[in-house]
């Protein structure tokens, strides 16, 4: 049955309206395989359909079939509908597998539903209302004061960071009040790599909460803060290690759709934007960097979604875990494009916190098959979740970030 736009208040999804028509309602995007592939892989990628098994819930089919429902009028808003939308992790796995012209802009699709459940107020987590009604005043999801941003560092390294530098490292918001451990080893990584780069307390939040959650007009105002950060401070780009930052710099804050919000906010032009690991795996290819250790233990690697499908950096990570001495790397099932999400995006960790956690011990226990004794991943808000789900199991494994396994054994030679 053709699809008549009849819901024209429902503006973002509306204006994606084309696309949405495409959908086939084929379900291919329900689960994940590769045929013509030796390995012959077939595995469930989808955590929201893993978990909730309905029809609506499972890979973008659902979703898709929801849009057009709202679209022509077929469908009322309702908690239930914003239960569907707002359980997506927005892992992009679903969008791997789609073979038609909507497949680019799903995960579009998918934040402008979460955008357009704001207006209806129906359903919409408690969790997430809460920091959202915050993140105004302190530039965090987290409702930690702005001002205790840069308390990861010590006061006497605060006080002297350069005013000017050719890099700004973006710590973000994870690093920066929850897992600080990741901010100061990147911080002292930097250093030993003798990178010439500042912190800012100027930083905001990168509007990857925001974005992800459809919430556009907040995001407006952190994107157009932060795209000035590096002429303020003389800089030529950013360097990140989170993976959602990475995400939302350098595609949301440059790219028009299908990719990014380029069309809607204006474009970050000039500026460069590093993935930590994508600098070291640099220095290491032009012989830049020497090894005074060894690591010698077993060790998983965990593709955070914004960094692997979202933005397709998936050998950079592993090709500096194999040029560490000792380290050995072996691969979980699920992996590269068709890994398993660790539960934490697109607003469900905050939203629905069990279920975030829930799909997190999936994926530690798969990492538990390898062999491995440690999981590592080159995201903060990945590590949270996934060391959460260690605990929860009372697992063995380690979680670590690869600049927490590179800043003990690197220098610049
Ligand atoms: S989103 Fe793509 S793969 Fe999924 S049902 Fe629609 S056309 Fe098929
Ligand atoms: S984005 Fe992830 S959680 Fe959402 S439907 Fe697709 S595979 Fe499932």
């Amino acid at each position: 049955m053709a699809l008549v736009l009849k819901n024209t208040d429902l503006k973002e999804l509306a204006q994606l309206y084309d696309r949405i028509s495409m959908c086939t309602q084929c379900g291919n995007c329900k689960y994940g395989y590769e045929y013509g592939s030796t390995e012959n892989f077939a595995a469930m990628i989808c955590p929201q359909g893993d978990k909730y098994q309905f029809e609506a819930y499972r890979g973008s089919k659902g979703k898709a079939a929801l849009a057009k429902g709202l679209l022509s009028g077929m469908i009322q808003w309702s908690e239930k509908t914003t239960h569907v939308i707002y359980t997506c992790i927005g892992c992009g796995a679903c969008v791997e597998m789609c073979e038609t012209d909507i497949k680019d802009y799903l995960l579009r699709i998918f934040e402008a539903l979460k955008g357009e459940a704001w207006k209806f107020n129906m359903g919409i987590p408690e969790g997430v209302k809460k920091w959202s009604s915050t993140i105004g005043v302190n530039k965090n999801p987290y409702m930690e004061k702005h001002e205790d941003r840069l308390n990861w560092l010590p006061a006497s390294v605060r006080d002297s960071l350069p005013k000017k530098a050719e890099y700004i490292y973006f710590a973000g918001c994870t690093a920066s009040y929850r897992q600080k451990n990741i901010a100061l080893a990147t911080f002292k990584l930097l250093q030993k790599l003798k990178i010439d780069f500042t912190v800012t307390p100027d930083e905001w939040c990168c509007a990857s909460p925001l974005l992800r959650t459809g919430q556009y007009n907040i995001a407006k105002e952190f994107i157009e803060h932060n795209r000035e950060l590096p002429e303020k401070y003389g800089a030529s780009g950013f360097i990140t290690t989170c993976a959602g930052c990475y995400r939302t710099l350098s595609i949301d804050y440059v790219k028009d759709p299908p990719e990014g919000y380029a069309d809607k906010f204006g474009k970050m032009e000039g500026v460069k934007v590093i993935h930590t690991i994508q600098l070291v795996e640099d220095m290491i290819n032009k012989g830049e960097i020497e090894f005074e250790g060894t690591f010698n233990n077993i060790v998983t690697y965990h593709d955070p979604c914004h960094l692997g499908r979202h933005a397709e950096v998936y050998e950079s990570p592993r090709n500096v875990l194999k040029a560490i001495p000792g380290l050995k790397l072996v691969e979980m099932y699920r992996n590269r494009k068709f890994s398993f999400c660790c539960g934490a995006g697109g607003g469900v960790r905050g939203g629905f916190p069990d279920y975030s956690v829930e799909t997190s011990m999936k994926r530690v226990k798969e990492a538990e098959t390898t062999g491995a004794s440690i999981i590592t991943c080159v995201c903060p808000f990945c590590w949270r979740n996934l060391n959460d789900a260690i605990d929860a199991l009372k697992s063995k494994m380690q979680m670590l970030d690869i600049v927490e396994i590179l800043e003990p054994i690197v220098k610049r030679k």
